[in-house]
């Protein structure tokens, strides 16, 4: 059989570019708890939306500006260019404990990862797909962030053992975190075959894993003291700060990229990334890439029905059945799609790139998880 494989080991071709602000920002709040309304003033960094979990990071405003319109999906922020920006919150000096857990989660960051206490620590510093090089862009430039993101991890958690798992071959460290070099082929880059690779155990308990894009944004929280606000993109091949919010087509207008009819554009990367259905869609936090790919390269997914060939089930690194799933998911039949390994699925996106019938795999698996979680039914987190 042909295996193909995917190399992960994209090096930044230059030092991160900076966007031209857009004039607009459209910031998803989509199963978001709104904290702002249409007609609000707001400044760089107010609350826009608290997350519902007990661990998400709240969202904020990247630039400052009048809240025009709201809707399920989006809160459109017309900006003002204005400099005004919220006080900065003194976490640095906040001692271990709920306290600091809570100000970190009010300030945009995913807690998930820093609570309780952790024997391990892996900070995952593989680039997540694919033609993305942005961890490995941090990695060599973040220098001073990573360890603050770092020297804040190991506060919370008093790890015994910090591991950065890299590239092989790649010269990176980060003070604190012991370098462990990991095959850099996609799918290795997910947590938790990282995981695997670096302790040789699946699953392992008491070990966290935080990736270093959340690693270098919680250490700019801790230096700063001010909320997430951009997150950081591959864009035709280099790497761009980007606020959260900045609309597609903003992009495509200052980079001066052509998007042909017929043409997808998809915020993430090739296997995990989600097509936009707009092109006033805004970028959110956890987009770390944009891609454009014509339709004359990749044959479009479908609705066909499954030929059984078994190509997903040898791709599928997480060693479910996705065939089964994603039928069982298609027809909303979701205990079957649990008892079938639903919930073991790293969604990597492979049993989709790989269908020869071309079914929207990774999106029957998404949409029955989805649906699972609005009615409050998983069997298993
Ligand atoms: S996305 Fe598909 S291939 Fe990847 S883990 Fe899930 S079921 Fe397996
Ligand atoms: S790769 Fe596609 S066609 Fe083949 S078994 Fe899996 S779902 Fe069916």
């Amino acid at each position: 059989m042909l295996k193909i494989h995917y190399s992960l080991d994209q090096k930044p071709a230059d030092s991160i570019r900076d966007l031209e602000p857009p004039k607009v920002l459209n910031i998803s709040v989509r199963n978001l708890v709104l904290k702002t309304k249409k007609g609000s003033v707001l400044a760089k960094g107010d609350l826009v939306a608290e997350h519902p979990s007990p661990c998400g990071g709240a969202c904020h405003a990247a630039l400052g500006g009048k809240v025009k319109a709201v809707n399920y999906h989006s809160l459109t922020v017309e900006c003002s260019g204005g400099a005004e920006t919220v006080e900065p919150v003194d976490v640095a000096s906040m001692g271990k404990g709920s306290e600091l857990i809570r100000a970190l989660q009010e300030l945009g960051v995913d807690v998930s990862p820093l609570s309780g206490r952790a024997e391990v620590l892996v900070i995952n510093g593989l680039n997540p797909e694919p033609g993305v090089s942005v961890a490995q862009q941090l990695l060599r430039d973040g220098g001073e962030e990573l360890r603050a993101g770092l020297d804040m991890a190991r506060k919370l958690l008093s790890p015994d053992r910090t591991i950065l798992a890299a590239p092989k071959g790649e010269a990176v460290s980060i003070p604190g975190a012991e370098t462990v070099g990991i095959r850099a082929k996609y799918p290795y880059s997910l947590d938790a075959l990282v995981v695997r690779a670096v302790t040789r155990k699946e699953f392992p308990e008491h070990t966290r894993v935080i990736n270093v894009m959340d690693l270098f944004d919680l250490g700019k929280v801790a230096l700063t003291g001010l909320p997430v606000t951009e997150t950081f993109m591959t864009i035709d091949g280099h790497n761009y700060r980007v606020p959260v919010g900045t609309p597609v087509r903003h992009i495509l207008e200052a980079l001066e990229l052509n998007v042909e009819p017929g043409d997808t554009i998809v915020l993430g990367g090739p296997f995990r990334g989600e097509s936009i259905y707009s092109l006033d869609q805004g970028v959110k936090k956890e987009d770390y890439g944009m891609f454009i790919t014509s339709s004359d390269a990749i044959p479009e997914v479908q609705d066909a029905a499954c030929m059984n060939c078994g190509e997903c089930v040898l791709q599928c690194p997480a060693r479910v059945q996705p065939h089964l799933i994603s039928r069982y998911a298609e027809y909303e039949r979701f205990e079957e799609a649990e008892r079938y390994g639903l919930n073991s699925c790293f969604e990597c996106g492979l049993c989709a790139f790989n269908c020869f019938a071309r079914r929207p795999l990774l999106q029957y698996i998404r949409f029955a998880k989805a649906q699972i979680r609005a009615k409050g039914q998983g069997t298993k987190a």
